[in-house]
């Protein structure tokens, strides 16, 4: 999960990219780059927060009418500078891209630019390919036009597999954006006066004041020049299946993502779960969320079953988020650090938590923990996720099989290593017609993968274990 941002249309528009790029800081916190074309290409890029990223100073040379920026949370790569987005290349034109995704076939394509383009990666970062494949289709097509720079789109297409949203600035000539075929990433595109903005959530484009236009299509590529000449082209015709965990955890609740509010369907997702709540006849005296994400769920159930709803957890904002961190050592001190009970709120109750899905369990485990060190009598647990189980490929830091505690052990088993009185999980159905009854565009089908092991693209059973073997190598790096 990363964050991307584009604008085009008026100068200096650096102050509009680094503002953006903090309402979506929460996409990756690992590093933050952001480039801008006037005359020539101008780059910044480091390593840390937004704020930590970027000052006066170092603002005040990125010029330009063109930019783009990026928020980085890494799932194929290391820690390091060189990895870090945006990243451009001379010829043909001069080339700027970033992007949010997971390339699936990138040792494949690596080799195949090394050998027959004589193009070099120099990175482990799947951005840099990205553009050199898009680099390699353009130069081929010669003159710069829109209709060739779409078909190098589109020959793009056909040469990645995986997920991709991508925004890039072509020279001179203005703001490319595109999204892979199925539309597993988000991206967002409004105008404000003859600036366009391009966005991996609407919440960018809210706070800097952009009319929405449209989400950009899956396999649909938008090109707006430096005149403000706007053209758009859907490239292929695969069914749209967005992935379903940007409702459910990742995206902010004030951001609507292919036409449907985040917010509101972690509303639903709560009442849907009250419903398994009733079922199990379990009856706490209080709901408390695990904040920030469930929030709007907890409130939801608490109003459909009648029980007061607390804030029982306070979480200190300064520390990233567990999911964000990669180490396991690095995760179980954080959520000691990061949430704190309170004690009067719970002491003597039983509570009923509220969390957005369970991957590995010693999260949920170290909070019911502090539940019972905090006086609760029962604590029950419920996900507003069903039990996850199977790796994401796509850009989320869930790709390693034996990580998911759902994968070997029932939910009794879960329920025991947790250590929760109860232990409640959304269904399949629930979770897809609470996304579903909101759903204004109508497509019928999400990425469910990490659910149900229905993977939108193809995925052989060797790239699962390559994919594998690299994330188990690059956590490794980290470590050391
Ligand atoms: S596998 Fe899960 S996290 Fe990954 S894209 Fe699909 S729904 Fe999203």
């Amino acid at each position: 999960m990363c964050g991307i941002l584009g604008i085009i249309g008026k100068d200096n528009l650096i102050d509009e990219i680094v503002t953006g790029l903090l309402t979506i800081q929460h996409r990756g916190q690992d590093a933050a780059g952001a480039i801008t074309f006037g005359k020539k290409f101008n780059l910044k890029k480091g390593i840390g927060l937004v704020r930590n990223v970027f000052n006066k100073k170092n603002m005040a040379r990125l010029e330009g009418d063109i930019a783009i920026g990026h928020v980085r949370y890494p799932t194929i790569g290391t820690y390091e500078e060189t990895e870090i987005q945006p990243f451009y290349i001379n010829s043909p034109y001069g080339i700027a891209l970033a992007h949010n995704g997971n390339v699936i076939n990138y040792r494949e394509l690596k080799t195949e630019l090394e050998k027959k383009e004589l193009r070099y990666i120099n990175s482990d970062c799947d951005a840099e390919l990205i553009l050199n494949v898009l680099g390699a289709q353009l130069s081929r097509f010669g003159k710069f036009n829109v209709n060739n720079l779409f078909a190098a789109v589109k020959k793009t297409f056909d040469a990645i597999q995986g997920s991709y949203s991508v925004i890039s600035i072509i020279g001179e000539n203005g703001l490319l954006a595109f999204r892979d075929a199925h539309g597993i990433k988000p991206l967002i595109f409004g105008r404000k006066e003859n600036s366009f903005a391009f966005a991996s959530e609407s919440v960018a484009l809210d706070i800097l004041g952009y009319k929405i236009i449209n989400d950009v299509l899956p396999g649909e590529a938008i090109f707006i020049d430096r005149k403000g000449n706007f053209s758009r082209k859907k490239l292929t015709n695969s069914f749209h299946s967005p992935c379903i965990f940007e409702w459910i955890y990742f995206a902010r609740p004030d951001s609507i993502i292919d036409r449907i509010s985040v917010y509101e369907a972690r509303f639903r997702l709560g009442k849907k779960l009250a419903e398994e709540i009733q079922k199990q006849n379990i009856k706490p005296d209080i709901v408390i969320p695990i904040p920030d994400t469930s929030r709007a769920a907890a409130l939801a159930l608490a109003e459909e079953i009648a029980v007061n709803y607390r804030e029982g957890l306070i979480k200190n904002r300064y520390i990233a988020r567990t999911f964000i961190m990669s180490s396991q050592s690095q995760r179980i001190s954080a959520v000691r650090k990061k949430l704190n009970p309170i004690r009067n709120v719970i002491d003597g109750k039983n509570i009923l938590l509220v969390d957005d899905s369970i991957v590995r369990g010693n999260t949920s485990k170290e909070i019911v923990n502090l539940m019972r060190i905090a006086g609760a009598r029962k604590v029950y647990f419920a996900s507003y996720s069903p039990p996850l189980r199977y790796p994401c490929l796509y850009g989320i830091d869930m790709q390693i099989r034996n990580e998911f505690i759902a994968k070997e052990k029932s939910i009794a088993e879960i329920k025991e290593n947790i250590g929760c009185d109860k232990l409640v999980y959304q269904t399949m159905d629930a979770l897809l017609s609470s996304l579903q009854i909101g759903n204004k565009n109508e497509f019928r089908f999400f990425c469910t993968a990490c659910f149900d092991g229905n993977y939108p693209t193809k995925v052989s059973e060797n790239k699962f274990k390559e994919i594998e073997k690299d994330r188990i190598e690059s956590k490794r790096h980290i470590q050391q």
